[in-house]
């Protein structure tokens, strides 16, 4: 008989739904506006898992779990998210006792960054690894460690931040986690912009992506990945360094866990091989010479659903008494 796990991933504008089964095929996705207090938080999720199940023609005996991917910190051991600056009201709350009360199934809460990496490692880009690593290049950073099939969590919940590695430790720029020099500050869609803005303030580089900051246009990581593609020097030059940064973070990734594949993800993967191509060469020349390259560089596949269906991965351990991930 066919058994699915629900997955849920908590996002600050949709919470969003997938069904898994117990052969990792994925399906059934829907998503629901995010609403801003705890307890609408809590009543659309149950009512996204319902809709999930009665757009199947499973019985509810047929779903074994939920898994929920939430921003954090969290407290896994507790269930408890314990900040979310996104979602305010989720701030110190039970979220994990409370969807398994409105829902009426087992649930298992997980940071919605490794919910995402367990995604790719279960059904996507990461599929038939053991050891997986993934680097979602939005906003931020956000990372994802899976070593011997489970997500690594440390001794305190707060492993795998590898968006927050040190690649630049002299003169580094700030991060708003407080350190400096931090991955994130180098290789998100956001730095890239951020410091695009930064140096056409200070300096006065030719080009088009001159020409749009001085009419006081916006510049985003795509218009600068456009610019490289159209052979603007000022924006391969910030492109070119954005792939370094990468590279230096995926080497240190591979001294620190040598996994079998680093899976990117995240908006600024839309540039498919104008971003894999120069980052690959940047980690071949900056690799250590001492074992031969072993680790690959992949693009993620589930695009906006990995958290979800990372989500219902995690769910399915539990169901299996395995433990969590
Ligand atoms: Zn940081």
């Amino acid at each position: 008989m066919k058994s699915v796990c629900i997955g849920i991933d908590l996002g600050g504008t949709f919470i969003k739904f997938c069904m898994l089964d117990q052969a990792s095929r994925a399906g059934g996705v829907l998503q629901l506006p995010t609403p801003v207090d705890a307890d609408g938080i809590v009543a659309t999720m149950a009512a996204g898992a319902k809709q999930a199940i009665a757009a199947t023609s499973l019985s509810r005996e047929q779903v074994r779990g939920v898994g929920v991917g939430s921003p954090g910190p969290l407290d896994l051991d507790a269930g408890m998210v314990i900040d979310s600056p996104n979602i305010p009201g989720l701030r110190n709350f039970p979220l994990r006792d409370r969807v398994a009360e409105a829902i009426g199934l087992p649930v298992t809460l997980e940071n919605d960054a490794n919910a995402a990496a367990y995604g790719e490692f279960v059904c996507g880009a990461g599929r038939g690894t053991r050891d997986m690593v993934m680097l979602t290049l939005g906003t931020g950073v956000g990372g994802g460690i899976i070593h011997q099939g489970r997500i690594v969590h440390g001794a305190h919940g707060i492993g795998g931040e590898l968006g927050h590695m040190i690649v630049q430790s002299i003169d580094g720029r700030p991060c708003g986690c407080g350190q400096r020099g931090c991955l994130e500050q180098y290789a998100s869609a956001g730095s890239l912009a951020r410091h695009a803005a930064d140096r056409l303030r200070r300096e006065t580089p030719a080009g088009v992506l001159r020409t749009a900051f001085e009419a006081g246009e916006r510049i985003e990581a795509h218009d600068i990945h456009a610019a490289h593609i159209a052979g603007d020097a000022f924006a391969t030059e910030l492109w070119e360094e954005l792939a370094y940064y990468l590279a230096t973070g995926c080497i240190s990734i591979c001294r620190a866990f040598d996994p079998e594949r680093i899976v990117l993800a995240g908006g600024m993967t839309r540039a498919g091989d104008d971003l894999l191509n120069p980052v690959r060469r940047h980690f071949e020349a900056l690799h250590w010479r001492l074992t031969p390259i072993r680790t690959a560089l992949a693009v993620a596949s589930l695009g906006n659903d990995a958290g979800a269906v990372g989500a219902a991965g995690v769910a399915w351990r539990t169901a299996r008494n395995e433990n969590h991930p």
